[in-house]
């Protein structure tokens, strides 16, 4: 990192004009059975502004006991929930939706305060979060399955598609609302109820979700319960009653709560890390990479699993793109969440994260890596970090096997399609990846051969709700979005009638 790169990159501050105020915070307590339980005597946990870091409030540590409670309320309300036919499910989710619409600004407020996300990005996970469910209650009325027919002699199968019953849900803190909505829509939409476990560090926009639509949702079919991974996510996992754990989260979670419902052989469903390569060709649009890199690589601060962190390029083109790419992210404004509507960039989570991505560049600069730009923390109050664009990286280096989740880019070049897709499937992850050519061979080719459960071509990090969204390998199995989602929240059964004479 050179002394003009630090001194180039600042943190704008806030003017405080949207400031949280006091009422938008959610109730105390967690919410089970369709009311926030008095959380009073229990122990509880700081929730802090990364910008800031300031405490914003604080919410209940969640025991096993409470656990057991919001398990009763979900087993409870599962037999009503889902006889509740199609169109009126949908009718429903979509006044979910119109709920949320309706207060998006309050949310978007608390989810920049607790996360430290620019306020343009908020609004994205909101307006997500609407799409999510207006999807979900438009798909659930259009699921078929196999027609019913004579498939042995006299007997007639019907195939009927089920909900599972109660699903346990742990959501992480990069999207905190989006996260716990592309679970909770299709689990209710394929008619289960849901236990919620937020991330400890960012519990707020879920918990004020449920007071939101507490009132469109029979009592128990929607539950959150806050509180730390060990011992109210594991408690999920490891409960007889729970028919299924959905978690979004780190690898190491996702092997815990995999291990933990082994006992009780519950479904598992598992959306876990990412390193996405971006694989670059001689004959790509050098500047649509760079542009594109300038959202996929740090929005959310590169707080987020398909973040395009891991560039492999031609090596002929390999000068040309570092310059554009440095040149972008220059250009990036960094600041507090609400200090202007252009912010881009934000602070990461939490002081913990903020040590662990700083402890990443220590680690690539011991590697023998360089700072194209970026490199270091900015100074202030805050968890900031500069965008980064780490060049000269020996092959293997961590920073680009590890999954880094911070404003910080790897560049590596390649001399062969072959050596880039190896070395682009060379990761324990799988779960995004693109590609960047004018070749339509090799468009096709390469995205066919890249292990990753969804691949770009000449584009990264767009999604929809109509298109599944997960990984391969240890990313975790299971799909996000979409129908796929929606069979992942259902069982099949087989009715077969005998009618011979
Ligand atoms: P994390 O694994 O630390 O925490 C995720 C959740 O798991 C939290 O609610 C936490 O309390 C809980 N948890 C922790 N230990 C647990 C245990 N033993 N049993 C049950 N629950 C436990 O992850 P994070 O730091 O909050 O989020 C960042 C990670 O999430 C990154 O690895 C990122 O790639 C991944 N992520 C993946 C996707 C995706 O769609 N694949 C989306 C967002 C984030």
């Amino acid at each position: 990192m050179s002394v003009t790169d630090h001194q180039r990159s600042v943190v704008r501050r806030s003017t405080g004009a949207t400031k949280l105020d006091p009422t938008d915070l959610p109730p105390a307590g967690h919410f089970i059975d369709g009311a926030f339980r008095d959380a009073r005597a229990a122990e509880t946990l700081e929730i802090i502004n990364p910008a800031s870091e300031e405490v914003i409030t604080e919410v209940a540590l969640g025991t096993a006991a409470d656990v057991d409670a919001a398990v009763a309320a979900a087993v409870k309300a599962k037999v009503s929930w889902a006889r509740v036919v199609p169109k009126q499910r949908s009718e429903i989710l979509h006044a979910v939706a119109d709920r949320i619409a309706q207060n998006r600004d309050v949310l978007v407020r608390l989810e920049s305060a607790n996360t430290g996300k620019p306020v343009s990005v908020a609004r994205d996970d909101v307006d997500g979060t609407i799409d999510t469910f207006r999807f979900m209650a438009g798909a659930l009325r259009a699921t078929t399955s196999m027609a019913a027919g004579d498939y042995a002699e006299s007997h007639l199968s019907v195939i009927l598609r089920e909900p599972l019953g109660v699903v346990g849900v742990v959501t992480p803190w990069n999207y905190p609302l989006l996260m716990a909505a592309w679970k909770i829509a299709p689990i209710l939409a394929a008619g289960n109820t849901v236990v919620v476990k937020p991330s400890e560090q960012t519990p707020l926009s879920t918990l004020k979700f449920a007071e939101l639509v507490a009132d469109l949702l029979p009592p128990g079919v929607l539950n959150v319960v806050t509180g730390l991974g060990p011992v109210v996510g594991s408690g999920l996992a490891a409960h007889a009653a729970v028919d299924m754990i959905a978690l979004t989260g780190s690898v190491g979670s996702g092997k815990a709560v995999a291990r933990t419902a082994a006992d009780t052989l519950k479904r598992v469903h598992l959306e876990l890390g990412g390193k996405a390569p971006v694989v670059v060709f001689d004959d790509a649009d050098l500047d649509l990479v760079a542009t594109s890199l300038r959202t996929a690589s740090f929005y959310n601060s590169g707080q987020e699993c398909g973040a395009a962190c891991r560039v492999l390029v031609h090596e002929s083109v390999a000068d040309q793109l570092v310059d554009r790419l440095v040149a972008q992210v220059r250009e990036l404004v960094v600041g507090e969440p609400d200090a202007s509507d252009d912010i881009e960039v934000g602070p990461l989570v939490s002081k913990a994260h903020y040590d662990r991505v700083l402890a990443h560049l220590d680690r690539a600069f011991d590697e023998g890596a360089r700072a194209a730009v970026g490199g270091a923390a900015l100074e202030g109050t805050g968890y900031f970090v500069q965008p980064t664009v780490l060049v000269d990286v020996p092959a293997g280096a961590s920073c680009t096997t590890e999954e880094v989740f911070g404003p910080v880019v790897t560049v590596e070049t390649f001399t062969d399609e072959d050596e880039a897709i190896n070395r682009a499937n060379d990761v324990p992850l799988g779960l995004s990846a693109s590609v960047w050519t004018s070749d339509a061979r090799r468009s096709h080719d390469v995205a066919a051969r890249l292990d990753a459960g969804t691949v770009w071509v000449n584009s990264h990090l767009v999604l929809a709700n109509e298109v599944p969204w997960g990984g391969f390998k240890g990313s975790g199995y299971g799909r996000d979005l979409s129908i796929y989602a929606l069979d992942d929240y259902s069982r099949t059964k087989h009715v077969m009638h005998y009618h011979g004479r």
